[in-house]
């Protein structure tokens, strides 16, 4: 594999704030569903943000934690999908083949991490939203599965930036937006076969974790977990 593609997230940074949500709804064309629909469990985000309260009020610490499909190198998707839509790819993400899928949402079911969305409906950008749709980005339509592909838009043009340079790809040549909006910069993003690349030396540290690491998923995200002081403690 000559690029494993992974993520570092650090909680230590992360204020809570959803710029990478918006940003994330903003590069990949994701509708935004209504107080019906999102009652209905129909809300669609590839990446949320979960928060937890610790103690009691008024000695109340919340916490934050950015989730988004974890790019699992034994990724439970993946066998369920009858259709291959859910398949891996040889750069280590899993990609969602929308053209495959036939809507059974086993994958959904079979993932830890609760970060496919089904359309249940095809979406509506009415005037003059529909002029801020991302043209590298395909607009999914209803019956199909879809998540978090760690940008692959971003990593094909960076790709192909790079080839028509006569040069590799370098640590820091690709962004997914999530990372590029990030005002703290907790989230940092790069190949993990590069040891010298940040995300490499970051998943490497002794605060890193995988969610539901016992599951042996393998994760290509790693968590950075929040440093307590013992006066916060
Ligand atoms: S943009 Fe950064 S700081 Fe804000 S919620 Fe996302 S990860 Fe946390």
């Amino acid at each position: 594999m000559a690029h494993r593609w992974g993520m570092s997230v650090d909680l230590d940074r992360c204020t809570g704030c959803e710029a990478c949500v918006v940003a994330c709804h903003a590069e990949n064309n994701i509708p935004t569903a209504g107080p019906d629909e999102a009652a209905r469990g129909r809300a669609k985000h590839w990446m949320r943000v979960e928060r937890y309260w610790e103690g009691e009020f008024p000695d109340v610490r919340l916490k934050f934690r950015p989730v988004l499909c974890q790019q699992c190198e034994s990724a439970p998707c993946e066998p369920v999908c009858p259709t291959y839509a859910s398949s891996h790819t040889s750069e280590g993400l899993n990609a969602q083949i929308y053209n495959r899928c036939i809507g059974t949402r086993y994958c959904a079911n079979a993932c830890p991490y609760n970060v496919r969305f089904f359309n249940f409906y095809n979406p509506v950008w009415e005037r003059p939203l529909d002029l801020q749709l991302n043209p590298d980005v395909s607009i999914r339509e209803q019956g199909v599965m879809e998540k978090c592909t760690f940008c692959v838009q971003r990593i094909r043009g960076a790709q192909h930036q790079a080839r028509l340079g006569d040069r590799p790809v370098q640590d820091g040549d690709i962004t997914p937006a999530c990372a590029q909006s990030c005002p703290s910069e907790a989230i940092v993003f790069g190949d993990l076969h590069d040891k010298t690349s940040r995300v490499a030396q970051l998943s490497a540290d002794p605060r890193g974790y995988h969610v539901f690491e016992a599951l042996n998923t393998k994760p290509g995200i790693t968590y950075l977990a929040r440093v307590v002081h013992e006066q916060e403690a």
